[in-house]
Formats: C-alpha cells, sequence, structure tokens
C-alpha cells in the first residue's frame, strides 16, 4: 500500500498503523522497539516530510528527553538499517517508511517547495535491474530520488 502523503487522509491511522508494522516487525525478528526508537519514529511520521537528525533532536529536547545526539543517531541508525525509516540523501534527511517489513528498494518523491516527501511503492529499478542483469552487473543499492512539486505547491491546483 502506498500512503497517500501529498492527499487528505487519516493520518492519525496512517502513523498508528506504521508503528504498530514496525513494532509488529521488532517482535518477529527479536529486535527491541525501545521507546526512543519508537518516538523517533513517531516524530518522523508525523508529517510527510523528510526531517533531518537535528530536527529530531530539537523535537526529543522539545519534549524534555535531553537526548545526547548519539541517542538520537542511534536510534535513526537503527530504523534505517532495519528499514523502517530511510535515508534521503538529497536532502540530508530521513523519512519514515511507507511500507515498512516488505523488502523494497525506496524510491522518492520530493517537493523542492515544502520538502513532504512520498514514497513510490515500486521504483525504475525494475528497468535497471533488467539493464543490469543483461550487462552481469551485480546491483546492491539503488536511490531514486525525484524532486518537483506536490499539488499542494503547484500553483494550478490552488487556483
Ligand atoms: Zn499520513
Ligand atoms: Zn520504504
Ligand atoms: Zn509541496
Amino acid at each position: 500500500m502506498t500512503v497517500p502523503a501529498f492527499q487528505r487522509h487519516d493520518h492519525a491511522a496512517c502513523i498508528d498503523s506504521a508503528v504498530a508494522a514496525a513494532a509488529a516487525a521488532c517482535a518477529a525478528r527479536g529486535l527491541q522497539f525501545t521507546e526512543i526508537r519508537r518516538r523517533v519514529l513517531e516524530i518522523l511520521l508525523a508529517e510527510h516530510r523528510a526531517l533531518g537528525a537535528y530536527d529530531i533532536l530539537e523535537q526529543l529536547r522539545a519534549e524534555g528527553r535531553g537526548a545526547q545526539p548519539p541517542v538520537a543517531y542511534r536510534a535513526l541508525d537503527f530504523l534505517v538499517k532495519h528499514g523502517f525509516a530511510h535515508r534521503i540523501e538529497r536532502l540530508n534527511a530521513f523519512a519514515a517508511c511507507a511500507h515498512p517489513g516488505v523488502d523494497h528498494a525506496p524510491a522518492f518523491l520530493i517537493c523542492r517547495s515544502c520538502s513532504a516527501v512520498a514514497e513510490a511503492e515500486a521504483g525504475p529499478e525494475r528497468a535497471l535491474g533488467a539493464v543490469a542483469a543483461a550487462q552481469g552487473f551485480t546491483i546492491e543499492q539503488t536511490v531514486v530520488e525525484a524532486e518537483g512539486l506536490c499539488p499542494n505547491c503547484t500553483p494550478e491546483a490552488q487556483a
């Protein structure tokens, strides 16, 4: 399922299901879904927007958690390593995964105006995979980041 990041949707349910999916995946894989890891994921899920590590740290501090940078960074590392969040290279930021627990190469649609981020279910890595196979090339990682304007930032949509 692709989260309709740019459209109006039941966002509370969206957060709940993503946190529940992460909790279930952690339980199934014997991973510790600690309080701080859960909270960092919730912060990433709060808006469909990429957040820098520093933004997350600030948020934790605003909540009076007095989190030290390594704590926030380790929680982020954990979320990325296990596929609950992705690193968005172009923005040097992080976004919660739209379909955790599913093995996939993420593809992102990034709004250059408001930094809203949508994760596409299937990226062009399928086409790349065919080219790679024909060339005897083994792809280890594909990063797909498309930049443009989301519907909320497209002038015609606001008229
Ligand atoms: Zn949502
Ligand atoms: Zn993902
Ligand atoms: Zn936008």
